[in-house]
């Protein structure tokens, strides 16, 4: 038997990250989901929501490049090889720009934005030597369309997909592939944290008539982690329910 992928996907405590964890040990992965902290209950969570599929924890700060040194070198000592890494580690620090502290701008920067370049930076050598690597990028719609109040998060999201397309032409020739996906809204922790007028009216705007789901999500990080998915890359997914249409 060969042996399973191994899988890093951060923010994996999150609620899409759980989600995506779940789907990619479905898929016969071995999974690694990384946060910035894994206090008992939300690993509890997190156990149940696997629903019997195993998935290891690893605590780092995504922001944080020697951290995630670090962390690529704990996981293929402890595991092996990183075949797949999924960047979802996010976090909104929303306000209009004039009154956006430059600590705002910058949090959201670091961990949207600079965590793809820190993990890419550390996992890609060993991916490029084996001729393997499925990375997957999770922007948003608001890195597409803005968004009033996130100047930080939509140029964080918007650099995802140039960093993507950018990366995926560094690595096509070397079996490793460098994709996007843009959630439009999906119903985590993130979104709940929205007043329910406005989850109303973002519902009303939708024309698949509901908020996602993080499974919706997760079963395109499946299908772009495949290991038969080689011919995607530079790609963005929307995952949207309609809600931006382009091409
Ligand atoms: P979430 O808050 O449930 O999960 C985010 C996870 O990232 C959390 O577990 C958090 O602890 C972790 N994290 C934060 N800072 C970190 C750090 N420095 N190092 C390591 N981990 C860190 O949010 P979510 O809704 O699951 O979002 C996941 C991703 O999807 C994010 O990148 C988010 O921007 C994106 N997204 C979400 C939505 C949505 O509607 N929920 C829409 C578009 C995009």
């Amino acid at each position: 038997m060969t042996q399973a992928r191994i899988a890093l996907v951060t923010g994996g405590l999150g609620g899409l990250g759980t989600a995506i964890c779940r789907a990619l040990a479905e898929a016969g992965r071995k999974v690694v989901a990384v946060d910035v902290a894994a206090p008992e209950e939300r690993v509890a969570g997190f156990r149940t929501a696997l629903n019997g599929f195993e998935a290891h924890i690893e605590t780092a700060d995504v922001a944080d490049f020697d951290a995630c040194a670090a962390l690529v070198r704990k996981v293929e000592d402890e595991h092996g090889a990183l075949d797949i890494l999924v960047n979802n580690a996010g976090i909104t620090r929303d306000s209009t720009l004039r009154k956006m502290e430059p600590a705002q701008w910058q949090a959201v920067i670091d961990v949207n934005l600079s965590s793809a370049f820190n993990l890419c930076r550390h996992a890609l050598d060993g991916m490029q030597a084996r001729g393997f690597g499925r990375i997957v990028n999770i922007s948003s719609v608001s890195g597409q369309t803005g968004n009033f109040g996130q100047t930080n998060y939509a140029a964080a999201k918007a650099g995802l997909h140039g960093f993507s397309m950018s990366l995926a032409r560094e690595t096509a020739t070397k079996g490793v592939t460098v994709n996007s996906i843009s959630p439009g809204y999906i119903e985590t922790p993130m979104t709940l944290a929205m007043p329910e007028a406005v989850r109303e009216k973002t519902r009303a705007s939708i024309p698949v008539g509901r908020l996602g789901q993080p499974r919706d999500i997760a079963r395109a990080v499946a299908f772009l982690t495949a290991d038969d998915a080689g011919y995607i890359t530079g790609a963005n997914i929307p995952v949207n329910g309609g809600l931006y249409m382009a091409y």
